[in-house]
């Protein structure tokens, strides 16, 4: 007796816009019973351009965590090119070369950079982590570890490893 009923043979309710439609209104879909999408073409329409925009608002947004994250970095000091003496600096800033200017501005020598890992700044802690026990305990250069560069660069890709692994 009810309008839906008479009127299925033609057509249905969109359950996203809510509007009754005729068949014509919707694409086929031989999976389904009757043969045609839940969705209004205009509706799927829809959500297939919401989706992409998603992507894209993603895709953006993941560029821009690459370009403005902080980069780990790895100095020694241009007196102690292999960190013998004095360690290597693992730390993590915006600009390592910046950051190596500016802490070398009122020194009797430079720091160098050795290496720098793009926008892997916030692994920093537990790379010092893994290196705890070399840590300088001497004066405040809590960055500094007695390490190789070959160590510091392996702590270092033992962190990225794990974290792509999880
Ligand atoms: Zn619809």
């Amino acid at each position: 007796m009810s309008s839906d009923t008479d009127s299925a043979a033609c057509g249905k309710k969109c359950p996203h816009c809510g509007l009754w439609k005729d068949w014509d209104h919707f694409s086929k879909d031989s999976s389904k019973t009757p043969p045609y999408n839940s969705y209004c073409k205009l509706c799927d329409a829809i959500k297939k351009k919401n989706i992409k925009i998603r992507h894209t608002i993603e895709a953006l947004q993941s560029d821009d965590t690459e370009q403005h994250a902080p980069h780990l970095y790895i100095m020694c000091l241009s007196t102690d090119p292999c960190g013998v003496q004095h360690g290597l600096k693992i730390g993590c800033a915006a600009s390592a070369t910046a950051r190596a200017q500016s802490l070398g501005t009122s020194m009797p020598f430079k720091l160098h950079v050795l290496a720098e890992f793009h926008g892997l700044g916030h692994l920093e802690s537990r790379v010092h982590a893994i290196l705890a026990g070399l840590r300088n305990v001497e004066g405040s250069g809590r960055e500094w570890f007695r390490v190789s560069l070959a160590d510091a660069v392996h702590a270092i890709a033992t962190v990225i490893s794990a974290r792509d692994s999880t």
